[in-house]
């Protein structure tokens, strides 16, 4: 487990802390666990705003068709 040095304090601490354990201050190494946590919370929304928007998108052009025909059916009539 490497040691690394924090730019704060200068303290010899963990490569693996999450914090400086002298002064608090957040290291730069865990920001693979940040990385990696944000993507999987912002791909899951995407994917509901996708199929949301894809199910207005479909739904708005199935019902200017179905008012198109009512429309025009009903001038025939
Ligand atoms: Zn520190």
């Amino acid at each position: 487990m490497p040691l690394v040095q924090c730019p704060d304090c200068q303290a010899q601490i963990s490569d693996a802390a999450p914090t400086c354990p002298k002064c608090g201050r957040p290291m730069v190494a865990p920001k693979s666990v940040g990385s990696a946590m944000q993507p999987t919370a912002l791909q899951s929304q995407p994917d509901v705003v996708r199929s949301i928007g894809t199910f207005f998108i479909g739904g708005g052009c199935l019902l200017f068709i179905v008012l198109a025909v009512i429309g025009t059916v009903m001038k025939n009539c």
